[in-house]
């Protein structure tokens, strides 16, 4: 491997020096994402970079990725760093590819319904351009102010509007790549084609980084809708919520977005902004279409609510409720972090996932809310989240909340989202044997195990010596357990709530 200052030379004769970071603020700053990790990881893991670089072409993203046959260094891509297990955190250092200086709308197709974006750009500045054309996105990923085109492709993400419009991924018509060899490829065809033969958009939806770097992506647009309303529904208990949930599936009616969020949300959320809603079991339903068709949608979704047991609140609660759909976390503020449960599971068993969730939250005693939304007709994205100091050694174990989260979706026919560094484990429960084929197809497109290399298929130290370079999958498994055991035997649930009261709090 070659010397980090001649790697630091050619980055800079390749970039410019602005554009080639090697100080300690930002290497620290991108050494974690939005996940919390316990400080112990740092035994294991490199997560610092050795050089934050920020490339603003297809081809400088090729350069850089040559220039690691060169100087022997990993690279992780990075969008937003809004992503939940540290996917997009280096292992064992190396150059780290911020993509957010590529964040142009780049060609805009009213006719064919398409536009053409640099991956770095945020849905949110996609959404705000097209709805300025006349013009919407079909899919609205939940992170949208910081997650990026690439990242939340790359994070196989699930958004806002695909229970009327269909899953994010039928939106991406075809990606620019950089392969690991530096060469560039387009992954399938930019018109409304169907699906031709050699299409190979899906590959690197969901492959977090590890296939090739995402550089530009044609996507599906929709007309901007004459109208959207939100309703918001408090139900007795998150039981009647669910039933709801699931009656608006059997009924067929498919407005814009259904979520539920629990009372214990509201109430974190309050603690950190008074003038929160009044903590409720509460559904919220979305609708868009034309003036007329919209209140037709919500006669039909208040009918529902009401055989429900669910009483519709102020229509200001509600609008409340929407504007702030973005902002899923503040409660991290009460815990200095938190961890997220991001899983889908079937709408048939969404009554009982979200039982068995309040079952596990009781049992590991975590201060945790269940937020849930419908993501199509079968499936239900169900997202605890639990709150953890990440500065404290029994912070940690609350990683063993979200890891019997995972056992559970995929013990009632789901999966976890989401495998970064942490919870490659799951790749084998969900795929079985076949997950030797995702191996494979890392080795057909990155033999050189160049990018984001050591993660999602297998775990790599930050030692590159024989026996000590890897996790097997089983023993991080078997760790998250005995977190999980060690959570269990806490004698009492974290009093982050009333430590932050105590403070004087919101
Ligand atoms: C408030 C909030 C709400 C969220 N809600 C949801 C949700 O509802 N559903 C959901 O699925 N997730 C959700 N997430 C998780 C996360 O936001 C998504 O996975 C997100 O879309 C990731 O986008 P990003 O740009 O931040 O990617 P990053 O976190 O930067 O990266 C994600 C992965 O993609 C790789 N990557 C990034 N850019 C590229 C690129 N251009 N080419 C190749 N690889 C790349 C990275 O290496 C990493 O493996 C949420 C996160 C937050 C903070």
């Amino acid at each position: 491997m070659a010397s980090l200052d001649y790697a630091h030379r050619r980055l800079v004769n390749t970039l410019g020096p602005e554009r080639v970071a090697r100080g300690e603020l930002e290497r620290m700053v991108y050494s974690h994402d939005f996940a919390a990790l316990p400080k112990l990881v740092l035994a294991q893991w490199r997560l610092y970079p050795d050089f934050v670089v920020l490339p603003q072409t297809t081809e400088e993203v090729s350069q850089v990725v040559r220039l690691s046959d060169e100087t022997g260094l990993p690279i992780t891509p990075r969008g937003g760093g809004t992503g939940m297990f540290g996917a997009s955190v280096p292992n064992r250092g190396g150059v780290l590819i911020d993509l957010r200086k590529m964040s142009k709308v780049i060609a805009f197709d009213a006719e064919n319904r398409t536009a053409t974006v640099e991956a770095g750009a945020t849905w949110a500045a996609v959404e705000g351009y097209l709805r300025s054309k006349g013009f919407a996105l079909p899919v609205v990923p939940a992170a949208a102010p910081a997650s990026t085109v690439g990242g939340a492709i790359n994070g196989g993400g699930v958004g806002y509007g695909s229970f009327r419009h269909g899953p994010l991924r039928a939106h991406v018509l075809d990606l620019e790549v950089v392969l690991p060899d530096g060469s560039v490829m387009r992954t399938g065809d930019a018109r409304e084609s169907g699906g031709a033969f050699a299409d190979l958009t899906a590959a690197f939806f969901g492959a977090e980084g590890t296939l090739g770097i995402v550089t530009k992506a044609v996507l599906r647009i929709r007309p901007k809708p004459e109208e959207s309303k939100a309703a918001a529904y408090a139900f007795p208990d998150l039981a009647s919520g669910a039933a709801f949930l699931t009656r608006i599936v059997e009924t067929g009616e498919t407005p814009f977005h259904v979520a539920l969020i629990d009372r214990e949300h509201l109430t974190f959320e309050r603690a950190v902004r008074a003038e929160t809603p009044d903590p409720a079991d509460i559904a919220i339903v979305t609708f868009e279409g034309t003036k007329d068709e919209i209140p037709l949608q919500e006669k039909a979704i208040d009918a529902l609510a009401a055989a429900g047991n669910g009483t519709k609140l102020a229509s200001e609660v509600a609008a409340d409720l929407w504007a702030r759909r973005h902002i899923r976390y503040g409660a991290r503020r009460l815990s200095r972090g938190l961890v997220v449960s991001s899983n889908l599971v079937p709408v048939a068993r969404l009554g009982e996932a979200i039982a068995r969730t309040q079952a596990l939250i009781r049992r590991h005693k975590v201060n945790a809310a269940i937020q849930v939304a419908l993501v199509d007709s079968t499936t239900a994205a169900l997202s605890p989240y639990a709150l953890m100091d990440d500065t404290t050694l029994s912070g940690g174990t609350t990683l063993g909340f979200v890891k019997k989260m995972g056992d559970l979706a995929i013990e009632i026919g789901g999966h976890p989202i989401g495998l970064g560094l942490l919870m490659v484990f799951n790749l084998r429960k969900m795929h079985g044997r076949a997950t030797g084929s995702m191996g494979a197809v890392k080795q057909v497109f990155d033999p050189g195990r160049k990018v984001n290399a050591g993660k999602t298929i297998e775990v790599w130290t930050k030692f590159n010596w024989p026996l000590i370079n890897v996790i097997p999958p089983p023993f991080m498994e078997f760790g998250l357990n005995v977190a999980a055991a060690l959570r269990r035997a806490k004698p009492f649930r974290d009093r982050f709530l009333k430590a932050y009261e105590r403070q004087g709090g919101a």
